[in-house]
């Protein structure tokens, strides 16, 4: 695993074409006489997310304004290649701009993400929508305003997929947060693993670990700007290195001791990485968040071999049973893909026996999807349309009832909830999350509100709440006092 490299050149030539943008952009409004507008739509995970907030970081740079309702000057499509329908989604999306870009030929269609990786994506986008203007891959993600400066100038559609694994730091670039308490941060990039349903290794490459002392750094600067929670970000964190040995659990370690964050949380484990150790360290430290998100994908030993997931299930049903043991009010998340090739009835009950064990919180739950360029996607044993969805359908079943009783199971208690904002749907009430990450809808009373607040104003505060009430996928509650 090598550490992340930054071509300082590269750094200078981005600089460059920023400060050259700005004043195009500036000139622009003048033009027109108003604000240039912009959005960001993201498909897939959070290092996507990710991906979006250096995006629009540089986006706000260039004097660009956030667009909500109208169609902006420039939309970016962030995409995703992890399943099937986010693919047919871009271009579904892609027709719906057709019009508005020959309305305006100023306007700028820009897409990105790991689904540029795949040639054939690259290739239609080429033949059937002439109209967007740039192309370009997580790895130029940094490249971003040269790429965007050639386009303008050039005014042709503009490909741009590099070939080689590099990634400039994100300490180098400006980033817009979604939130304002909470801060995503990439340790490491990329995947080894090569799990045979996954295109992600061909997407972002292999793994490569952010220098460990610019991420202490990030995490200083965001402790100092009051951010309250942080959250670790990588195909496998748990394969993070700094000098030249496995470094995760000093990570987390520092993150938690060394600075004043009051929730941190990490994403994703590999089953087969995650060690005692980190488990310890959630245990021990009471600003490191309840929670573990272990993708176990199938119970049965047998596919988890044809997946190239090296681990069985007893080790998965071990390292859950001792998160359980350790952080008993803590919560466990999963992925499982129903319908891998040749899974049969048998090797679907395994699964179902290790649901029904671990008693997941929640789960993603997903039906098996060909990702072409992956090894899966040459497998025979396909599962016909019905076979999959009735398993599917029984492992949902199962899995709501589990997430529903991890909801009532919280009722009656009360706990430190991290106010997210506004529950959609309810101006009167606030959203927020646990330690565990349940999802939690509360009411203030009276007498706790704060003059000239809306229920947004109180974003990133933490309050206790008790708890009143289970649904299928939160708890309803009243707050308690703000701590
Ligand atoms: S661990 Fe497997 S599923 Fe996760 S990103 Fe890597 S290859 Fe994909």
């Amino acid at each position: 695993m090598t550490v992340v490299r930054v071509k300082g050149e590269d750094m200078i030539a981005v600089k460059d074409a920023s400060s050259e943008l700005k004043a195009y952009f500036e000139s622009l409004s003048r033009s027109k006489g108003r604000d240039i507008t912009y959005t960001v739509r993201t498909y897939g995970c959070q290092l996507n997310e990710s991906d979006s907030e250096k995006l629009e970081g540089m986006l706000i740079s260039f004097g660009l304004k956030k667009c909500e309702d109208s169609i902006p000057d420039l939309v970016i499509l962030n995409t995703c290649s992890v399943r099937e329908n986010a693919e047919d989604r871009l271009f579904g999306n892609l027709g719906e701009f057709k019009a508005a870009m020959r309305e305006d030929s100023d306007r700028l269609l820009i897409v990105c993400g790991c689904m540029m990786k795949v040639k054939e994506n690259v290739d239609r986008i080429k033949k059937s929508f002439p109209y967007v203007d740039l192309v370009f891959d997580p790895q130029n993600l940094h490249r971003f305003p040269v790429l965007l400066l050639q386009k303008i100038k050039r005014h042709k559609q503009l490909t741009d997929i590099s070939i080689d694994d590099y990634i400039a730091d994100d300490t180098l670039l400006d980033i817009r947060r979604q939130r304002k308490f909470r801060a995503l941060v990439p340790i490491m990039y990329g995947c080894n693993n090569f799990c045979t349903y996954c295109i992600v290794p061909y997407t972002r490459g292999r793994e490569r670990s952010r220098d460990y002392e610019l991420i202490m750094k990030d995490l200083k600067d965001l402790s100092d700007a009051g951010y309250k929670e942080i959250m670790l970000l990588g195909q496998n964190v748990n394969s993070y290195t700094a000098y030249d040995k496995p470094y995760f659990p000093q990570l987390l370690r520092d993150a938690a001791e060394k600075f004043d964050f009051k929730r941190i949380r990490f994403m994703s484990s590999h089953p087969k990485d995650i060690s005692d150790e980190v488990i310890d360290i959630m245990a021990s430290h009471d600003n490191i968040e309840k929670h573990l998100h272990l993708p176990l994908q199938s119970g049965s030993d047998r596919i988890l071999k044809a997946m190239n997931r090296p681990y069985t299930k007893e080790k998965f049903l071990k390292t859950a049973m001792r998160f359980r043991e350790m952080i008993s009010d803590g919560s466990l998340s999963t992925d499982i893909i129903v319908g891998f090739p040749g899974e049969t009835e048998e090797d679907f009950l395994e699964t179902l026996d290790v649901v029904k064990k671990v008693g997941f919180d929640s789960a993603f739950t997903f039906q098996y999807s060909p990702r072409p360029g992956t090894v899966a996607a040459k497998m025979e044993g396909r599962l016909s349309p019905e076979v999959m969805r009735d398993r599917f359908s029984r492992l949902l079943e199962i899995q709501n009832d589990l997430a529903y009783r991890s909801n009532q199971a919280k009722v009656g208690k009360t706990e430190d909830v991290l106010i997210e904002g506004e529950s959609s749907g309810d101006s009167n009430v606030l959203t927020g999350r646990t330690s565990s990450f349940h999802l939690i809808n509360f009411t203030i009373p009276d007498e706790l509100k704060i003059e000239g607040y809306s229920s947004n104003d109180y974003e990133g505060m933490m309050c206790r709440v008790r708890f009143t009430e289970a649904r299928p996928y939160s708890v309803d509650g009243i707050m308690e006092s703000f701590i």
